[in-house]
């Protein structure tokens, strides 16, 4: 099976530990075939984008393993923009300075610049945060520039961390076909996130059900990734995350380079 790991972050991100050499060892010790190094751009209201992330080591650093590697793993150049609709001009002065292979557009600010992850879901209607989530999601699907839309169900996993409440995807179901018939539309796709196979949740991001109603809606980019801030979590989870695809129908997962989507046999 071809292995390609398509969320990994590294030392350059604010909350990533480790140097790419190391992951891109780790990488192919576990099998992987290809990977993608996709460091938070995380867009704020008023931040200049290049207080977020040291692009400019990060990228070289990028080039330099790609040379070391060459022939053994194959290294893709990505990032993880966060909201960029809380900024759209910085968001849009980095996009056009850099050129990527793969771009994850994710969610982790709904609004104020604060991260769900910080919410004390005890005083809040979680249906309602999620239902402004996707929201959320839908207005980078149709107004931003990325390749997939990471952690489609990212407020879930803190929900059942903080409450041990999981929150009913069938009541969003008509929001879901909508976001994906945008998705599918711009030629955009999902990522399947296996991160929450190692955390309390227990489970893909998103799960099975929404993949298969992606599928269902005629979803055909997807990628897998561990979204693996220290190397024990590099590659891990990719298996079953491709396995899962299969289960959901899918025969080929999707890879990326200079933007421009391919497909691998599952
Ligand atoms: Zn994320
Ligand atoms: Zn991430």
């Amino acid at each position: 099976m071809y292995l390609a790991d398509y969320h990994i972050h590294t030392k350059y991100s604010f909350d990533g530990y480790e140097q790419i050499e190391d992951i891109c060892n780790m990488a192919m010790k576990r099998g992987i075939n290809e990977i993608a190094l996709t460091d938070h751009m995380d867009i704020f209201s008023d931040k200049p984008y290049e207080s977020i992330l040291d692009c400019d080591s990060l990228y070289q650093d990028i080039e330099r393993a790609k040379i070391e590697f060459d022939g053994k793993l194959i290294i893709r150049k990505g990032v993880e923009l966060g909201q960029p609709q809380a900024n759209p001009a910085e968001s849009r002065k980095f996009m056009e300075k850099y050129s990527l292979d793969f771009i994850i557009g994710s969610i982790h600010n709904i609004k104020d610049d604060i991260d769900v992850y910080e919410y004390d879901f005890k005083q809040l209607d979680c249906n309602e945060v999620y239902r402004e989530y996707l929201m959320c999601l839908s207005e980078l699907t149709v107004n931003y520039n990325f390749d997939v839309l990471g952690h489609l169900t990212y407020p879930l996993r803190y929900i059942y961390q903080k409450e041990h409440k999981r929150v009913d995807l069938k009541l969003f179901e008509a929001q879901f076909r909508e976001l994906f018939k945008k998705v599918i539309e711009r030629g955009k796709g999902i990522e399947v996130n296996t991160s929450g196979l190692l955390q309390p949740m227990n489970e893909m991001m998103p799960p099975l059900s929404i993949i298969k109603l992606y599928k269902e809606c005629g979803g055909e980019i997807i990628t897998v990734g561990s979204d693996a801030h220290k190397i024990g979590q590099i590659g891990t989870t990719i298996k079953q995350g491709q396995e899962l695809l299969k289960e959901a129908g899918f025969q080929y997962i999707t890879i990326f380079e200079n933007r421009k989507p391919s497909f691998k046999k599952i």
